[in-house]
């Protein structure tokens, strides 16, 4: 990695030096940020959600002592002394299936047929499996031959020995995963307390920019910033609520904003650029409150961050790729904190890198990367042209690629720090 040398001080606006740096950006914008208050949910619609209470089992688990393996039950002590040379008899009396109760007792020196998951009859203590068994039928009725002894609790499940009742089984501030939903569902859960899924109303601007179904005129390009936030804002956990696009019209964004209702979080793209975001400026400073700020990032160098009324707002620049890099940066951890989830920081891992990247301007160079596994190490390289803006590269991308605001060229074969897509799992990298 070569480093910069040491830069002359400077008082211009475009000085980095004179910018917020990320981690300072980052920390204004979260401080503005809690967890929201909880609600009661189907357990399903709980996935990924935060618990707001600690859940004590009312039963046990298993609830009764229960056949671990298809097989017969019987008592381990009338088994000694069997060996393979002198095998010893048990009349087989009767069969218990999984969901019914044993009709009787085991009586002394016999065995019960037993299927896995069924209660145990009082008396046995002990469970061998049918493949360890030799079958025959007699005049005398059903009979096995036993050529070990058993063990006591021998593929038996005690009651409880899972989850003991008034058990704590997770705690409040616990993501719920999918094995988590199966525990819950076992102790007889079908709702719980988690902390809300936040709303974030997401706000296109620009005269140039227009909806699918509408011709493109002349100057016009589509509004991929609109759907793209939303999906973003989905994935990292919150409820997009997409308010359209607003002209660069004081009165159109103010009408546009007004529709955000009870959202937690309004989003604008668009319109940032120095000298350019008057239109949005004036609305938030008559109805709310407003910061422009430069970042020592690239790309997402112009950002505002404020609110209208009591609702806080992030200004993300109009460029798409910007866009995407400053809400992953800004918006991702504010809706983990608003989730009370624990973990708000960036997924961060080494990688190698396949070519050499250059950062010139002393920002956080957030390039965009493809990253895989190669004979268990992992490469990256930049996805698409490397262009700003370009969407398809944006598309392809499954990590950023990060080279910090002091290093001039990150090199070829050297490891940099590689922040993962919400949706990049190791399986996909393979
Ligand atoms: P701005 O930040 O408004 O100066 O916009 C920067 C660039 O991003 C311009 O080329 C805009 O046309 C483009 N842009 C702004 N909004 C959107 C959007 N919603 N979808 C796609 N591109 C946009
Ligand atoms: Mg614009």
């Amino acid at each position: 990695m070569i480093r910069r040398g040491p830069r002359q001080a400077s008082q211009s606006w475009d000085d980095p030096q004179m910018m917020l740096s990320v981690d300072e950006a980052r920390a204004r914008i979260l401080s503005a940020f809690s967890p929201l208050q909880p609600v009661t949910l189907p357990l399903l619609d709980a996935l990924g959600l935060v618990l707001a209470e600690d859940i004590q089992s009312p039963i046990n688990i298993p609830p009764f002592r229960n056949s671990a393996m298809d097989g017969f039950a019987l008592r381990a002590g009338d088994t000694v002394p069997a060996t393979p040379a002198s095998p010893l008899t048990f009349a087989v009396r009767g069969e218990i299936a999984a969901g019914q109760a044993p009709s009787s007792a085991l009586a002394p020196g016999t065995a019960m047929r037993i299927m896995t998951g069924a209660p145990l009859p009082q008396g046995a203590d002990a469970v061998v499996r049918f493949e360890e068994v030799i079958e025959h039928d007699t005049t005398m009725g059903d009979r096995i031959l036993i050529s070990r002894a058993a063990r006591v609790a021998e593929n038996v499940r005690e009651a409880g020995e899972d989850v003991v009742a008034g058990m704590t089984v997770v705690t409040a501030g616990t993501a719920i995963s999918p094995m988590l939903v199966g525990l819950l569902a076992a102790i007889g859960r079908s709702t719980v307390r988690v902390v809300r899924r936040p709303i974030v109303a997401i706000l296109s601007t620009g005269d140039e920019v227009v909806d699918a179904g509408v011709d493109l005129g002349p100057a016009q390009i589509r509004n991929s910033n609109g759907p793209m936030l939303a999906a973003l804002a989905r994935q990292f956990g919150a409820e997009p609520r997409q308010l359209g696009i607003a002209l660069d019209s004081e009165a159109a964004i103010r009408e546009r904003l007004s529709a955000s209702g009870e959202a937690d979080l309004l989003v604008t793209s668009g319109g940032v650029s120095v000298g350019d975001f008057d239109v949005v400026k004036q609305v938030l400073q008559r109805d709310g409150r407003i910061d422009l700020w430069q970042v020592r990032m690239k790309p997402g160098k112009p950002l505002a961050f404020g609110s209208l009324g009591t609702t806080p707002l992030l200004g993300l620049p109009g460029n798409p790729a910007a866009a995407a890099v400053a809400f992953s940066q800004f918006g991702r951890p504010a809706i983990r904190t608003m989730l009370g989830l624990s973990r708000v920081a960036p997924r961060i891992v080494r990688a190698r890198l396949d070519t050499a990247i250059e950062n010139r301007g002393n920002r956080r160079h957030f390039v965009r990367g493809v990253i895989r596994i190669e004979q268990n190490d992992r490469v990256v390289r930049p996805a698409g042209s490397g262009k700003g803006g370009a969407l398809s590269g944006l598309a392809e991308a499954n990590c950023f690629i990060i080279v910090p605001e002091d290093c001039e060229r990150a090199l070829s074969d050297e490891c940099v720090d590689v922040e993962l897509f919400e949706d990049t799992s190791l399986e996909q990298l393979g």
